[in-house]
């Protein structure tokens, strides 16, 4: 028997794992594993299966089953490698599933193999193949400029065309022996983004409306540094951090893009951001539990008194600095918040209040419906100066982003509407610690 083991790729289309199924003769089936711990709260409030997280999946396993009917999508809780060795103790297997792209899941592999499990592995996460890459991996690029300059060379690295789904009515299914179904925690409700529904068939609609309906990509450079809006920038994250679409997909759609419409600075850039998570992606395959240590990549010992007081107030969105309360409020209500909120949030944890970085990209785990491992620890690293950036770190001033992105407090008055009908300037005031409004004082005045 042959089963496909799926995590972040939850999808048909560009899948080479269902290509291993329908390649083989003998009885085959599919398996989804929520690990348990997952859901576990830890001493500092934390688990990793936010509310939109938790929705965003469970539509995504749904759709999947759907569109695999009457080929069935086992649903499994538990700890992944015991669950498989005991499955596999009672049918034997050969497992396929795509490579591991963090530690965790290289642990689980190796149990695997180790335990005498035959392992087929593929990749359904990354743009490039890994033989193309491998060469940059000897010696990895320190920056993210250094890794775009090699990619973009003459002659191109191209992007392998996405494969098509396979034929699924060629398979033999397999029923599973272990009593299977995941106890999924209390629905929130519709998302309030079309781009967060989960699953292959909303993520494949979302991308069409987005590119060749609304042809919002034609202002993506201009627009993606916003704060608030449906088509700022693609909202794709979530559909690529599941794998509900292929990052090959969304490069051939864009591509496709630009032949009808013409190449422009706009659809490069988008190109350009799906680099940024390629190069993110491959660091941590070559850096491994590195990036995950205090002094991530760069090894330095780092010091600091955890304070419990900032912890909470943070965790509950009373930091004091409305703009940054609006921006966590956003992020817990909806698992989403822009790109430049991110970094502004960030900035204010690691710089302002002095806080772990790694409490921060823990914290975003939980939260985020586009959690994705190697962007999200690498986008903290770098701005806490423990990853690639070669600035060895990136301190935002709050009140200039915000005369930038957000002059008319939308986002504010959006996300923080008791406030009233406030000014920039006494925002800014109060954040730097002058008390004029009705709001908590800043925990730490913003200079
Ligand atoms: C502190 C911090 C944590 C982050 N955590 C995550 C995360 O867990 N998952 C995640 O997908 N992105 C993360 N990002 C990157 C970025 O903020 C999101 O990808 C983006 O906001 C998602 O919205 P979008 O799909 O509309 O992005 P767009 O601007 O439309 O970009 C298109 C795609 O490119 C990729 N991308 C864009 N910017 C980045 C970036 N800086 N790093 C890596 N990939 C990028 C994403 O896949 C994104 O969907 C983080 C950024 C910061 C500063």
């Amino acid at each position: 028997m042959r089963l496909l083991w799926l995590r972040n790729d939850l999808r048909l289309e560009d899948n080479a794992g269902w290509q291993h199924l329908a390649d083989y003769r003998g009885q085959t089936a599919a398996v989804f594993i929520l690990p348990a711990h997952w859901r576990t709260t830890d001493e500092y409030g934390l688990h990793r299966l936010g509310a939109a997280r938790s929705a965003y999946l469970q539509q995504a396993l749904t759709d999947l089953s759907a569109r695999l009917a009457p080929f069935a999508l086992t649903l499994l809780q538990g700890d992944p490698a015991e669950l498989l060795l005991a499955w596999h103790e009672r049918q034997p297997f050969e497992l396929v599933t795509h490579a591991a792209q963090a530690p965790e899941e290289a642990g689980w592999l190796t149990r695997l193999h180790d335990a005498g499990v035959l392992l087929h592995t593929f990749e359904a996460q990354p743009l490039f193949a890994p033989q193309q890459v491998a060469p940059l991996c000897e010696r990895f690029p320190a920056s993210f400029t250094g890794f775009r300059q090699q990619v973009e060379k003459k002659p191109a690295w191209p992007v392998p065309a996405p494969q098509p789904a396979v034929d699924l009515g060629r398979l033999r299914a397999a029923t599973c022996p272990l009593t299977s179904g995941i106890g999924w925690p209390k629905w929130p409700g519709e998302p309030v983004h079309p781009a967060w529904h989960g699953g292959e068939t909303a993520a494949q609609g979302w991308l069409t409306h987005y590119l060749f309906e609304r042809r919002a990509l034609s202002h993506y450079k201009a627009s993606r540094n916003e704060l608030t809006g449906r088509y700022f920038s693609s909202h794709l994250s979530a559909a690529l951090a599941w794998g509900c679409l292929s990052p090959r997909t969304v490069w051939h759609q864009i591509l496709a893009y630009e032949q009808h419409w013409g190449s422009d600075e706009h659809s490069y850039w988008l190109r350009f951001e799906l680099l940024w998570r390629e190069y993110f992606h491959w660091s941590l395959r070559v850096h491994d539990r590195q990036l995950f240590a205090a002094g991530g990549l760069t090894g330095r010992a780092v010091t600091g008194e955890f304070n419990a007081a900032y912890w909470q107030a943070w965790c509950n969105a009373r930091t004091g600095w409305p703009m940054i309360d609006a921006g966590l409020k956003e992020l817990m209500a909806t698992g989403f918040c822009s790109n430049r909120l991110r970094q502004n949030l960030a900035s204010c944890l690691i710089h302002e209040l002095g806080l772990d970085w790694r409490l921060g990209a823990r914290f975003f785990e939980r939260y985020l419906v586009d959690f994705d491992v190697a962007s999200n620890w690498g986008n903290w690293a770098y701005i806490a100066g423990t990853g690639h950036d070669p600035c060895q770190g990136r301190r935002f001033n709050p009140h200039r982003q915000w005369r930038q992105y957000d002059p008319g407090l939308i986002h504010l008055h959006q996300w923080l509407p008791e406030l009233g009908p406030v000014t920039l300037e006494q925002v800014e005031s109060h954040q730097r610690g002058e008390q004029l409004l009705d709001y908590p004082a800043p925990l730490v005045p913003l200079a």
